[in-house]
């Protein structure tokens, strides 16, 4: 097969570039740690609960590295041919179209695949040459082996709540990938990402972060995951728009995280205890 080379300049790629410093605040030495990767050219994983910060960490550090941004929502239908690329009918033509993980090795894009355990893994499988040495993607269909340029780099988000042996990452994909971790943010961190967010007065993001903490103590009492950084946003800015702030957690924490009856109970009366 040939070697083909990056062809970055000829990619239009600008609309995956963040201009503007997504708002990011640094929980721990994780900004440090994803540059000294990125250096290395050590693909990461990012692993953690919904809601807390992963994607924006991602477009802060695509921002602050000046890296364009391809992120892949990844789904149990994602194909092989949907990450690296298919022909298309173009009237009487047939024309070859990059997927979008061939789009970000070809730009020298940082390519994050967010949800990496949804997609199957057979279609996982084609991440493999992207992340060890050789740094290449193979395009089957086009006879041609494209080699990632020094600027490419692969992450992947992973939520070890939803671990089942049905949806779990391999071995031989896990062990390719450093691992940072991520969690809620310390209240008085949250406290500041809410009110920054949602612009709720500090009182109602202290509130709004101690519903928040109450209610992820609650995770051993049959909640499957606690309320997400996310959705304490979402409550801040329901109260913004005039909705009565008790309604607003329950619209925007109670309901959403689960359907039992019970549950939301125990947690309305958290929220009314609080709010
Ligand atoms: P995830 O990708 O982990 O599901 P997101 O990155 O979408 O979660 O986080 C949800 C929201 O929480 C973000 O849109 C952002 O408003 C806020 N957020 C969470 N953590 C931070 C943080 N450390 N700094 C700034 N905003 C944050």
């Amino acid at each position: 097969m040939a070697m083909k080379c990056a062809l970055s300049e000829e990619l239009p790629v600008d609309e995956y570039l963040i201009t503007e410093e997504p708002y990011y605040v640094p929980v721990g030495n994780e900004v440090e740690i994803f540059i000294a990767a990125y250096r290395n050219k050590l693909p990461v994983n990012l692993k953690g609960p919904t809601g807390c910060g992963k994607t924006r960490f991602m477009e802060y550090m695509a921002w602050k590295l000046q890296r364009p941004l391809i992120t892949i929502a990844c789904h149990e239908d994602l194909t092989a041919t949907d990450l690296v690329g298919r022909f298309l009918i173009k009237g009487d033509n047939v024309e070859w179209s990059d997927g979008p993980l061939t789009k970000a090795v070809k730009s020298g894009a940082i390519c994050y695949l967010d949800e990496v355990v949804e997609a199957r893994k057979d279609t996982i499988v084609v991440i493999h040459p992207l992340t060890d040495d050789r740094r290449i993607i193979p395009i089957d269909k086009l006879g041609v082996i494209v080699k990632a340029p020094d600027e490419f780099m692969l992450s992947v988000s992973y939520n070890p709540g939803y671990q089942s042996i049905v949806k779990d990452m391999k071995q031989s994909t896990r062990q390719r990938f450093v691992a940072v971790e991520f969690d809620y943010p310390p209240a008085d961190l949250e406290k500041q990402i809410v009110a920054h967010e949602t612009h709720v007065d500090e009182q109602t993001a202290a509130r709004l972060v101690e519903i928040g903490q109450s209610i992820r103590n609650f995770k051993h009492h049959g909640l499957e995951e606690g309320v997400s950084t996310r959705l304490l946003i979402y409550a801040g800015k329901l109260i913004q728009e005039g909705i009565e702030a008790k309604e607003a957690c329950r619209i925007a924490m109670s309901q959403p995280i689960t359907d039992n009856q019970d549950l939301q109970k125990s947690i309305d009366e958290i929220i009314a205890a609080i709010m």
